[in-house]
């Protein structure tokens, strides 16, 4: 009797309970989207004499609006359904030329809204990166004049708290990208008219949007960012050289994101994003920086392959790939992400372990970058030995 008497109420209640629930869900927002707001933990900024990069650490992914204002000039991001950390910073002070201040408030319940203040700002772009979760913004100034002297800026990968792949004897990929990055420079530099820098030429850690800021910052006219590949099979073996674009490709992707620590999946939903095609649209309108990067990939992946091979046999040539790198990302000149050898093989790894391999790497990718600048297209100057030559 208890039973059916039950049964019966369910019977009544359910369709009515049902139909409230559905009205109010009509009338009221979302509650779960009033709940978990997104919070604005952290805004940092690097700033050099014609380019500034912020960046806006959030909780999770963020819709944002923008727009820029005259009078004074300024422009601004409202970011949707966020909550500005309390201990936050809210005026920060920047003051280069470019960028006054930027200013973070909480514009109303469900918005922060974040203000640059200009000074002299000739176009900005906006990039999103994963874990974690951050918005990137890009400010250019006046451009510096363009000196003769050529710059590059090489990247060794990881470092610090980061070893990034670990070979089977213990070998770190950040270890070993140092001393080829250091060799390589050393290499480069002897011709007195390349200027070479390093992100980094100690065992610190350095965020890798840093890593593009530096190189953008310093007007280089060539950035490579220098790794180890690494697979769970260990078998895998061989050499190649990558560019920023969209991929199809499976490999590529998991080598992406292992050096963007980003999950496979993150990685995969990266290459339908529409940040991703902003970034990618803005720089393609910006100039042919992306034929310049394929011949440069093409020229240093050459150079390693026939390099490695007058001493070393077997060296597998996986060839030019592309990807999306964060390192990649942003980046004002032609550039390049080159995987040395597999850290994770255990002969390769003995090899990079090696000293004399490590300088026929560096050898390789010097002959490498050498070839692509002396192979810039006509009008373009460099100078060599002394002299300038125009091409
Ligand atoms: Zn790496």
């Amino acid at each position: 009797m208890k039973h059916l008497h039950v049964h019966r109420a369910n019977i009544f209640f359910f369709p009515v309970t049902f139909i409230l629930f559905a009205l109010v869900s009509l009338i009221l927002p979302s509650p779960v989207a009033a709940v978990e707001k997104i919070e604005v933990s952290d805004i940092r900024f690097w700033s050099y004499p014609d380019y500034t990069r912020v960046v806006i650490n959030l909780s999770d992914n963020v819709d944002y609006a923008q727009n820029r204002l005259a009078q004074p000039d300024r422009l601004y991001f409202d970011l949707k359904n966020s909550v500005l950390k309390k201990e936050l910073r809210k005026i920060i002070s920047v003051e280069n030329g470019m960028l006054r201040t930027v200013r973070a408030g909480q514009f109303s319940e469900n918005i922060v809204r974040v203000v640059l203040d200009l000074d002299k700002m000739t176009s900005y772009k906006v990039l999103s990166m994963e874990d974690p979760k951050r918005l990137v913004i890009d400010i250019y100034g006046q451009k510096q004049a363009v000196s003769l002297r050529k710059k590059i800026v090489l990247d060794p990968g990881h470092g610090g708290h980061d070893p990034g792949a670990v070979g089977p004897n213990n070998l770190y990929e950040k270890d070993v990208v140092l001393d080829i990055a250091l060799k390589l420079k050393k290499i480069l530099a002897q011709d007195q008219n390349i200027e070479v820098f390093l992100t980094r030429e100690t065992d610190i850690f350095i965020p890798l949007e840093q890593r593009t800021a530096i190189a953008n910052s310093k007007n280089a006219d060539l950035f490579m960012s220098i790794h180890a590949n690494a697979s769970p099979r260990r078998d895998a073996k061989g050499i190649e050289t990558y560019l920023l674009n969209w991929t199809n490709d499976e490999e590529a992707m998991k080598v992406a994101a292992r050096e963007n620590a980003i999950s496979l999946k993150k990685m995969k939903k990266m290459n339908e994003g529409r940040d991703v095609l902003d970034m990618m649209l803005s720089d393609l309108r910006r100039d042919n920086k992306r034929d310049e990067s394929l011949k440069l990939a093409n020229y240093v992946q050459h150079n390693m392959i026939t390099g490695l091979n007058k001493n070393y046999s077997h060296i597998v040539d996986h060839g030019v790939k592309q990807a999306l790198f964060y390192v990649l990302f942003g980046a004002q000149m032609p550039s390049v992400l080159v995987e040395v050898s597999f850290i994770s093989n255990p002969a390769e790894e003995k090899l990079l372990a090696k000293d004399s391999y490590r300088v026929e790497l560096a050898r390789s990718l010097a002959s490498g970058v050498n070839q692509y600048m002396s192979a810039l297209p006509e009008g373009q100057t460099v100078a060599r030995n002394g002299r300038n030559i125009v091409r």
